[in-house]
């Protein structure tokens, strides 16, 4: 049986070359970075080439370049870190974020509200799952600490107007941080366009080994550490730098940087193809997310009368690996919150695939893939 890959969204394989620029630094050049003597510096400056490659890729400072163990990590230094230096230097302690965040921050953000006197405020979106920049010129406020907008959905592909809202938290003089793990092989990732204070990125979403990311974080940006000890990181993240991740977390967004654009010229067409061979050929389908602006790699969907697990293992079982929601919650029966977000019902919200593509898709694959799903579909819905 042909076995079918479409959980690049939930993570991707390491590319060769990535695995290979790792493996000198687990053995013939595992000096600490942080050492005097050569060795150290050997890894000192492998650490240090990867920051730059990074730094670049996001139109950056090397200095403003912090390596994490995840994304995860990022996004909790980004809403911890900064929310309290807010908190602690301006008795700013509103923080601005919306229902269809990555469960990174938006468990984050609900911790923060709980057991650290935040005041937590969501930023409504719409049936796609975007925000609207108009509203967030109105729900800031003098005592903001920050506000956290997810770039492109892991859940629904949608990808939100990350540079006009930057650009209305600049002129308010309000903290902006974009939870960017989806984007990273798609789009822009300029700070600068796209007018950010932090930004999270993670190597294993690109072809890069899982445990590793990045926090950007502006110059100047009020920011305290959450993790506390030695002096790596200029003090914002204490802890002996993972070197080998850290250097194929630079590989791999060195070849992201080289393929974005002919990954997105091989994905759209599959992509597309995929949304209107499903939509037109099963009764009680709907596509969640918006139809244009969204990954190129992303195609989700809701199914009526259809359980998004059962259809899961159902899938599996034929040599498909498919996602319903966002990885993290597989196996648990309630249903998303960020389908709820945008308005669906309970019933159909538990009816969710997420189908993501990636550099080793292949047209026949999807062809595979169209052709089984009705028979899937309409087999599930007999057992009821
Ligand atoms: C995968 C993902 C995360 C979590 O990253 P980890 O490195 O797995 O901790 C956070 N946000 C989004 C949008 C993601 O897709």
């Amino acid at each position: 049986m042909k076995k079918v890959y479409l959980d690049y969204a939930a993570t991707t394989p390491v590319a060769p070359e990535v695995m290979e620029a790792m493996l000198p630094y687990f053995s013939t050049s595992f000096g600490n970075p942080s050492s005097v003597h050569r060795p150290g510096q050997r890894a000192e400056a492998a650490a240090e080439d990867a920051r730059s490659i990074v730094a670049s890729y996001l139109n950056a400072a090397p200095s403003e370049i912090t390596f994490t163990s995840c994304g995860t990590e990022s996004n909790n230094l980004a809403l911890r870190g900064a929310g309290m230096a807010m908190k602690h230097s301006r008795k700013a302690a509103h923080i601005l974020t919306t229902p269809v965040e990555h469960h990174a921050v938006s468990k984050t953000a609900e911790d923060l509200a709980k057991y650290y006197g935040f005041e937590l405020d969501y930023l409504p979106v719409d049936l796609y799952g975007m925000v609207d920049p108009k509203d967030v010129s109105n729900k800031i406020r003098r005592d903001t600490a920050l506000v956290s907008v997810i770039y492109a959905n892991n859940e629904i592909g949608s990808i939100n107007p990350i540079q006009e809202i930057g650009k209305i938290c600049r002129q308010a003089g309000v903290l902006f941080h974009t939870d960017a793990m989806q984007a990273g092989s798609f789009l822009s990732l300029d700070v600068d366009e796209l007018q950010v204070d932090m930004l999270t990125i993670g190597a294993h979403k690109m072809y890069g080994p899982k445990g590793v990311g990045a926090l950007y974080v502006r110059k100047g940006t009020p920011i305290l550490p959450i993790q506390t000890g030695g002096s790596q990181e200029r003090t914002l993240r204490a802890g002996t730098l993972n070197v080998p991740y850290i250097v194929g977390m630079g590989k791999s967004i060195q070849i992201a940087q080289e393929k974005k654009e002919e990954l997105t010229a091989h994905l759209l067409p599959l992509r597309d193809r995929i949304i209107k061979l499903l939509i037109d050929e099963i009764p009680g389908s709907q596509l969640t997310g918006h139809p244009i602006q969204r990954l190129p790699n992303h195609a989700s969907f809701v199914f009526e009368g259809v359980d998004g697990n059962q259809l899961l293992m159902h899938l599996d079982n034929e040599g498909f690996a498919c996602s319903s929601g966002s990885a993290c919650k597989t196996g648990s029966p309630e249903p998303s919150d960020v389908l709820l977000a945008i308005g669906l019902p309970k019933n159909l919200a538990l009816g969710s695939l997420r189908l993501s593509l990636g550099r080793h898709t292949q047209p026949d694959e999807i062809e595979l893939f169209c052709s089984a799903l009705p028979g899937v579909i309409e087999a599930i819905r007999k057992l009821r």
